[in-house]
């Protein structure tokens, strides 16, 4: 089960990618968490990155591709594995197909979960993330049961002036990177404006069709 979630910032990939996790044991790769990972322990890759998150830029391919390619050859994605955030450009795509091509992979099924441009805002400003469990929040739509036990933060890029910025490098860069798998057939959507359980119902329904 090798997949992508693909999808705009805040349409779900992360809480989906959990979920499945969960249900079929492969592991989560996350780029964004990677880097976020890089620039707590303050790597000179961590240092480099941070600008350009904050800023809601991408990081460059050759350094997420190199990521990548590095997490893919662990043993634990021998039955597969959840991209989340990974690839955001064609050349990405085109880096993906090479690795797995050398590991004798390929991607499966690209999920892409479909959620409106106000409906992103409103997730992402009012998303918040334990700093215990590293468990995803919504202050009003999914708030947890004891905010100070979970000791929540906001990540450094979820404000609304670089939700802009990365709603507009997301459909630039990162949307075209849909028609590449398109192309192969590979692309199913899924309505990313249900509940959290329907779409992780939705989602495995075309994994195991
Ligand atoms: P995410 O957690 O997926 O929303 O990613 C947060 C930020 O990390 C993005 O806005 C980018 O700056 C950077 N990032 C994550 N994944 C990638 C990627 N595949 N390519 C380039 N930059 C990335």
């Amino acid at each position: 089960m090798n997949i992508i979630l693909f999808g705009a910032p805040g349409a779900g990939k992360g809480t989906q990618a959990k979920e499945l996790t969960k249900k079929y044991g492969i592991p989560q790769i996350s780029t964004g968490d990677i880097l976020r990972e890089a620039i707590a322990n303050q790597t000179p890759l961590g240092l480099e990155a941070k600008k350009l998150m904050d800023g809601g830029n991408l990081v460059s391919d050759d350094i997420v591709n190199g990521l990548v390619g590095t997490r893919l050859k662990k043993a634990d994605c021998e039955k597969g594995f959840i991209l989340d955030g990974f690839p955001r450009t064609v050349a990405q795509s085109e880096s993906l197909d090479k690795i797995l091509e050398n590991l004798n992979k390929k991607i499966e099924k690209v999920i892409a979960l479909d959620v409106s441009d106000d409906e992103i805002i409103e997730r992402i400003t009012g998303r918040r993330v334990s700093k215990k469990t590293g468990k995803i929040y919504h202050i009003k739509y999914n708030p947890p049961i004891d905010e100070k036990e979970e000791d929540l933060e906001q990540r450094a890029d979820d404000n609304r002036e670089t939700v802009m910025k990365r709603l507009e490098v997301y459909n630039k860069q990162t949307a075209p990177v849909l028609d590449y798998y398109k192309k192969q057939g590979k692309v199913f959507n899924v309505d990313g404006g249900k509940s959290l359980e329907e779409i992780t119902k939705n989602i495995i329904e075309i994994l195991e069709k």
